[in-house]
C-alpha cells in the first residue's frame, strides 16, 4: 500500500464543488478587472527564487524543494508565483505591451514545511500581478480584486491592513534607526531577532515571540520616515481607500523585509477566521525586475492560498452549488435490452442530457434504487415486453406522476424538449 507523501492531500470528488466554485469566482472577478491568465512552469532554476524571494527568508533558507536534475541543473519546485511571472514578463518582451501588464494564475506551489493543520507541502494558490506601473491607482486595483473576490465569496467584516515599506531612498535611514533602537534592548530581544538585526532588520517587526512584543510596540514607524515620493504614493493610496470607504488599519508591523519589496504592503482580514486573520497578503516589488537582470520595472500583486480559502468558507458556513444530478437513469433487463440501452443513452448524451446506466447486469430493482440514490429526474425502463413492442417506460423519479409508455423512437426527442423547457432537475 502506498500513501500520499507527507504534506500532500487528495482533493476528492465531494470537495470539488468548492474548488469549481472558487475557480469560477476567480475567473469572474479577474474578468471584471481585465486581468489575463498566464501559466508559468512548475519548476525553475533555483537561482531565480534565491534572487527574488531572497536569502535570509524561511522560503529560501529552509523550505525550498530543490534538487539537481540529470543534466546537473539546480532546479526548484516553485515556492511562490511572483518570481516566475516577472521572469516570464521579462523573457517574453511584455515591456513592449501597453503597461501595466495585468496577469493572474492559479496552480500548485511547493514548500518543505513542518506539516501541521492547514499547512501543506503542496498547496494551491491564486496569484495576481500588475507589472509596469507606479500609479497608486494600480495598488488600489490589486487590493480591490482581493476585496471583491472575498466579498463575492461571502466573507464578512473585510478590512485591509496597510503599511508602506519605503524604497531604497528612504528605507536605509529607517533601518539604521530601527537597529539603533534595538541596540540597548538586545537583552530582551529573542535569538531570531538578534539574527534578523544582522541579516534582515525589518523582519524584527513581525516577530511573534512574547518578549519581543513590548519592544516592537515602541519601535519607530517606517511611515514616519518615508521619502517625499513614498509618502505621496502612500497618501494617494489612502485617499483612494477613503474615497471608496474601504476600512483599513495602519499596521506598522506589516513588512516584507527585502530590498526589492517597496512601498505598499497589505493584507485582507475577515471576521470569524480565527487567530490568523489574514486571507491574503501582497505588496509592491518595484526593485524585483532589476534584481532579475531586467530594466527597472515596478510591480504589485498578491497571492491567496486556495485550500485556506475553502477551509474558511466551510468554517463560515458558505455553501456552494453541488454537481447537478443525472437527468436520466437507464434501467434494463436482459442482453438485448442492454444493447438498446447503450444506443439510447448515446442519443441522450448527444442531446446534452446527463444520463447514467448500471453495469454488471444488476437486477432492475437494484438499478431503480440506484436511480433514486443519484437523484435522476427520470428512469427509462427497458424490459423484455417493452423491447418486443418497441417501447420504453418513462418514470418520473421526483414526483408521483404516473408512468408513461413511449415509443423508443420518440423518447429522446420527448426528453430533450422537456429538459429544454427548464424542467426542474435535482441539484
Ligand atoms: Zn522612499
Ligand atoms: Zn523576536
Amino acid at each position: 500500500m502506498y500513501l500520499a507523501p507527507r504534506g500532500t492531500t487528495d482533493i476528492l470528488p465531494e470537495d470539488q464543488p468548492y474548488w469549481l466554485y472558487l475557480y469560477d469566482k476567480i475567473r469572474h472577478v479577474v474578468g471584471l478587472f481585465d486581468y489575463q491568465r498566464i501559466d508559468v512552469p512548475v519548476f525553475e532554476e533555483t537561482a531565480l527564487y534565491v534572487r527574488s524571494v531572497g536569502e535570509g527568508t524561511d522560503i529560501v533558507d529552509k523550505e525550498m524543494y530543490n534538487f539537481v536534475d540529470k543534466g546537473g541543473r539546480d532546479i526548484a519546485l516553485r515556492p511562490e508565483f511572483t518570481a516566475g511571472i516577472v521572469r516570464a514578463y521579462l523573457e517574453n518582451g511584455m515591456r513592449t505591451l501597453p503597461q501595466p501588464v495585468k496577469l493572474y494564475t492559479t496552480g500548485p506551489l511547493f514548500r518543505y514545511e513542518r506539516v501541521q493543520a492547514g499547512r501543506y507541502r503542496q498547496h494551491t494558490q491564486f496569484d495576481i500581478e500588475s507589472i509596469g506601473s507606479l500609479d497608486p491607482a494600480v495598488d488600489l486595483e490589486i487590493m480591490s480584486v482581493a476585496w471583491q473576490l472575498y466579498s463575492e465569496l461571502g466573507f464578512q467584516g473585510l478590512a485591509f491592513q496597510l503599511n508602506s515599506t519605503g524604497c531604497p531612498v528612504c528605507r536605509p535611514a529607517y533601518i539604521q534607526r530601527l537597529v539603533a533602537y534595538y541596540e540597548p534592548r538586545h537583552q530582551e530581544a529573542c535569538e531570531d531577532c538578534l539574527r534578523r538585526l544582522q541579516r534582515n532588520p525589518l523582519r524584527v517587526l513581525d516577530c511573534k515571540v512574547e518578549t519581543c512584543q513590548p519592544i516592537i510596540a515602541e519601535a519607530p514607524h517606517i511611515i514616519d520616515h518615508l521619502c517625499p515620493e513614498c509618502a505621496e504614493h502612500f497618501a494617494t493610496l489612502r485617499g483612494y481607500l477613503d474615497a471608496l470607504g474601504r476600512p483599513y488599519t495602519l499596521n506598522h508591523r506589516l513588512v516584507r523585509g527585502l530590498d526589492y519589496y517597496t512601498k505598499t504592503v497589505f493584507e485582507v482580514w475577515a471576521e470569524g477566521i480565527g487567530a490568523q486573520n489574514a486571507i491574503c497578503g501582497g505588496g509592491r516589488y518595484d526593485g524585483l525586475a532589476k534584481e532579475l537582470g531586467g530594466p527597472p520595472t515596478p510591480g504589485i500583486g498578491f497571492g491567496s492560498g486556495m485550500e485556506r480559502i475553502i477551509l474558511l468558507m466551510k468554517e463560515n458556513g458558505i455553501a456552494v452549488p453541488g454537481v447537478p444530478a443525472p437527468q436520466v437513469a437507464m434501467i434494463y433487463h436482459g442482453s438485448n435490452a442492454k444493447t438498446r440501452c447503450v444506443q439510447l443513452i448515446t442519443d441522450l448524451r448527444e442531446q446534452d442530457i446527463r444520463a447514467v446506466m448500471a453495469f454488471d447486469d444488476r437486477s432492475m430493482r437494484a438499478q431503480l434504487r440506484n436511480a433514486n440514490r443519484v437523484g435522476a429526474t427520470y428512469a427509462i425502463i427497458l424490459g423484455e415486453d417493452e423491447l418486443a413492442a418497441g417501447n420504453a417506460v418513462l418514470q418520473d423519479m421526483l414526483t408521483d406522476a404516473p408512468r408513461e409508455t413511449v415509443a423508443q423512437t420518440e423518447i429522446v426527442h420527448l426528453l430533450a424538449e422537456r429538459f429544454e423547457s427548464d424542467y426542474p432537475c435535482k441539484l
